[in-house]
């Protein structure tokens, strides 16, 4: 058995409860390759065992008192993967389906993820199975309270410095930072990003994760001698990810159609208003479907899966994982897709990526094409430092050259390493050497 199977076996073994961790761990190793041929070393120092186990995983109870008085236990974690290249770096995720293994693969994929970001931090995660759907706001409030009265004493700005993802936005980021500030009795802005305006939250953050998928989706078409003018697009989500690469496609000239929540998606094959989108996301945290309410001529279909049987150009899946199965694949590819663009974490499954590559589609991997949003975290975290802010041209700028620069570093290394155009192998080499590098400097 070669040393990346052997990997995958301790997995398997190890975590066998975790399919969607082992998913990415399978997908991450099985492309690494031609990377360990060429480093023998990463073998000896036995790179790949230390790669896919956590440094540190804490698991804890949040006990909070609902509306009617009663109390309510839910289940924290945070999982402090690697701190080779900086501190942990990650959001926090609160969703029903929230588990250790969910966690896991999150932090694992942010490792390298945020390795290509070309600065300097670490990967990981946490979140609670808490919902925060039908919660009122002081719920969402003393949820929040609870959560980050036992975490507390594991952040710090240059230690696990955590961040918004499903289900925890500038809202919720402002009650943990807001009780962080309480107990330690100290303004310490760089342990949060994503924080609000306000109180030392960075233009620019919002957008960033949208804003940066487009960039890169843009690089990508560049070099493949084609651009976004004209494009059909469908996108799945409705949060901040889908919002924002939205805009952005739009105002390069694409026409995007559709749109969805977990529940069924719009249709307007005019172009969606993104406007009444974030009226009905942002303001009235709604379902999408009160979009046909103020456009009737536009469609809505009660099948979120439906979604990918859709006709298009690009399709970009910025909801959650494991969105886009091998089903999907093939019929996005027969309508004529030919490029897709990851705006959500692992939102294709193994099966469908290895479907997208064999059949030539030009694939943006979620490491490399949504780590706007954790590199604009990071640039969060600079201002912070030197107790200033940036304009928003001036981050923004900043994020469309870090995009640029993954997307540079991504095809670099997948034709260094054999792979041309296979921008998912370039993705998960060219941030694994870096992390590996550091971490075979720092000895064991
Ligand atoms: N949750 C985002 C991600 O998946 C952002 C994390 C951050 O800004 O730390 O990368």
């Amino acid at each position: 058995m070669d040393y990346i199977q052997k990997v995958i076996e301790i997995a398997k073994n190890n975590d066998s409860s975790q399919p969607e961790f082992i998913q990415a761990v399978e997908e991450v190793l099985l492309s690494l390759k031609p990377a360990l041929d060429r480093h023998p070393e990463y073998e000896e120092n036995k790179i790949l065992e230390r790669l896919i186990e956590p440094e540190r995983q804490i698991i804890f109870r949040v006990p909070w008192l609902d509306d009617n008085g009663q109390i309510q236990v839910n289940r924290g974690f945070r999982v402090q993967f690697n701190s080779a290249i900086g501190p942990y770096k990650g959001g926090l995720r609160f969703h029903p389906s929230v588990n250790l293994g969910i966690i896991k693969f999150l932090g694992f994929e942010q490792i390298l993820k945020n390795s290509l970001t070309g600065l300097s931090i670490g990967g990981g995660k946490g979140g609670s199975n808490f919902d925060p759907k039908g919660k009122s706001e002081k719920e969402i409030m003393k949820f929040c309270q609870s959560f980050i009265t036992e975490l507390y004493r594991h952040l710090g700005q240059s230690v696990d410095v955590p961040a918004g993802d499903i289900g925890v936005g500038a809202r919720e980021i402002g009650y943990l930072f807001g009780q962080y500030k309480r107990i330690k009795n100290e303004f310490e802005a760089g342990v949060l990003t994503g924080k609000g305006l306000k109180y030392g939250g960075s233009l620019a953050r919002k957008e960033a994760t949208g804003f940066g998928l487009i960039y890169f989706v843009r690089e990508m078409l560049k070099a493949n001698n084609d651009s976004f003018e004209n494009k059909t697009v469908i996108i799945s989500g409705s949060g901040n990810v889908a919002i924002y690469a939205c805009m952005k496609a739009q105002e390069y000239g694409a026409n995007v159609v559709a749109m969805s929540d977990s529940k069924g998606y719009i249709f307007d094959p005019d172009g969606i208003k993104i406007d009444t989108v974030q009226q009905i996301k942002e303001v009235e945290r709604k379902r999408i479907s009160e979009y046909v309410k103020y456009h009737p001529e536009a469609e809505y279909v009660d099948n979120q899966r439906k979604l990918w049987d859709l006709k298009c150009d690009i399709a970009l899946p910025c909801a959650a994982q494991n969105d886009i199965h091998l089903e999907n694949a093939e019929k996005l590819v027969e309508n004529g897709c030919f490029v897709i663009g990851e705006g959500a974490n692992m939102p294709c499954t193994n099966e469908a990526m290895s479907y997208f590559l064999e059949k030539n589609i030009l694939l943006a991997p979620a490491k490399a094409a949504n780590a706007g949003g954790v590199a604009t975290s990071a640039l969060e975290m600079a201002q912070n430092s030197m107790r200033l802010s940036w304009t928003f041209e001036e981050v923004n700028k900043k994020l469309d050259e870090i995009m640029v620069n993954i997307f540079k570093e991504v095809s670099e290394a997948a034709e260094e390493y054999g792979v041309p155009g296979n921008y998912v192998a370039g993705a998960n080499i060219a941030g694994f050497i870096k992390v590996a590098e550091a971490m075979m400097s720092l000895g064991i």
